[in-house]
């Protein structure tokens, strides 16, 4: 394990260059969390905080200062109301992202978004993870899959990891105590094809700001994910993968 956390600190000149857009993203999710519920935090000092910038720090993992080249794919899964997949598209806008929610309404906030935007080098769909990692269009194709605060790391494994090329990663986002839950997870990693899986602490912090420790999981994709997998959603959650396979 890394002991030195990763800090969201650096990013003050990121927020600066992009206040514009991150200002504009944050007065719609306002505005239309007056008609749909799509997030709890409503402040705009704490939306920018707790949401756009805890979204930025995958680029710590990614691409930090600016490396990957353009072209660089990234499916968020359980994207919510765009995060962190509108934070990251705003900043890179020569990478091309793949934005999956299951909700629809949350998935039209995220479409209105982008076209305010001008994200044009981001599809949103409204769909499940589990169904769309088993078309061919986006099996094994990314060169990462984020997912944060959506699932358990077992399910998540499972969800996620049929999106990813070899040689690419899930970035999953987590609190602090992650340990046990990562323990209960490797096997499934493993089974998904990606043997090599770390916790990376970082701090959410910026200027003037509270610190909140926090974890990103990196897990690589080392092999091809088996053709049943992912199973369905129900299957998913009632046996885990162990018990069923290999
Ligand atoms: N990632 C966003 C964030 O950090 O603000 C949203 C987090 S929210 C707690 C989890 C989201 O995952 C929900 O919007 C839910 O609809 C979506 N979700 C859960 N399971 C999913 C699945 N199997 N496929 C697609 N979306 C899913």
């Amino acid at each position: 394990m890394n002991s030195t956390p990763l800090t969201t600190r650096d990013f003050a000149a990121v927020l600066e260059e992009y206040a514009d857009r991150f200002s504009l993203l944050t007065d719609l999710l306002i505005e239309e969390n007056k008609i749909h519920n799509l997030t709890r935090i409503t402040d705009p000092t704490q939306i920018l905080f707790r949401h756009i910038l805890d979204s930025l720090i995958a680029l710590k993992i990614l691409d930090f200062p600016a490396e990957s080249g353009s072209g660089f794919t990234c499916v968020d899964i359980g994207s919510g109301a765009g995060f962190p997949v509108l934070p990251l598209a705003i900043v890179r806008p020569d990478w091309k992202f793949l934005s999956i929610e299951a909700t629809g309404k949350k998935a039209a906030f995220q479409q209105k978004a982008c076209r305010a935007l001008g994200l044009t080098h981001v599809q949103v769909l409204s769909a499940r993870a589990e169904d769309l990692a088993h078309d061919r269009r986006y099996r094994q194709r990314f060169d990462a899959v984020l997912a944060r605060a959506v699932a358990n790391l077992s399910v998540l494994a499972e969800l996620s990891l049929g999106f990813v090329k070899i040689g690419g990663r899930l970035i999953a986002w987590k609190g602090p105590d992650v340990a046990e839950e990562l323990r209960l997870a490797l096997k499934t990693f493993d089974q998904m094809g990606a043997a090599e899986v770390k916790r990376v602490p970082y701090l959410l912090e910026g200027v003037n700001t509270e610190k909140i420790s926090m974890s990103l999981i990196v897990a690589e994709k080392t092999r091809s994910v088996l053709d049943g997998l992912p199973r369905s959603f129900a299957q998913i959650k009632h046996r885990r993968l162990p018990d069923i396979c290999i």
